[in-house]
C-alpha cells in the first residue's frame, strides 16, 4: 500500500510492507522507515478483517 506524502521527515511517499516482524512503513524518498504495531496497522489502514464493530452502529438507517 502507497500513502503519497506521507512522510514526516521529507513529505514523500511512503510504503507500507510488512516482513517475517510485522509491518512497517518505509518512505521511498528518503528512506525513513517506521515499525507499527499489527493494532497500529489496522487503524491506519482499516484492514477489513477481523472488526465486528464497525458492521453496527451504522447512522445510515432509515426510520420510517
Ligand atoms: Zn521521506
Amino acid at each position: 500500500m502507497l500513502y503519497l506524502k506521507s512522510c514526516p521527515r521529507c513529505a514523500g511517499d511512503i510504503n507500507a510492507d510488512s516482513d517475517m516482524y510485522g509491518m512497517f512503513l518505509k518512505c521511498l524518498q528518503c528512506g525513513f522507515s517506521k515499525d507499527i504495531s499489527p493494532e497500529m496497522a489496522r487503524n491506519l489502514f482499516g484492514e477489513q478483517d477481523a472488526t465486528p464493530e464497525a458492521a453496527t452502529g451504522r447512522p445510515d438507517q432509515q426510520v420510517a
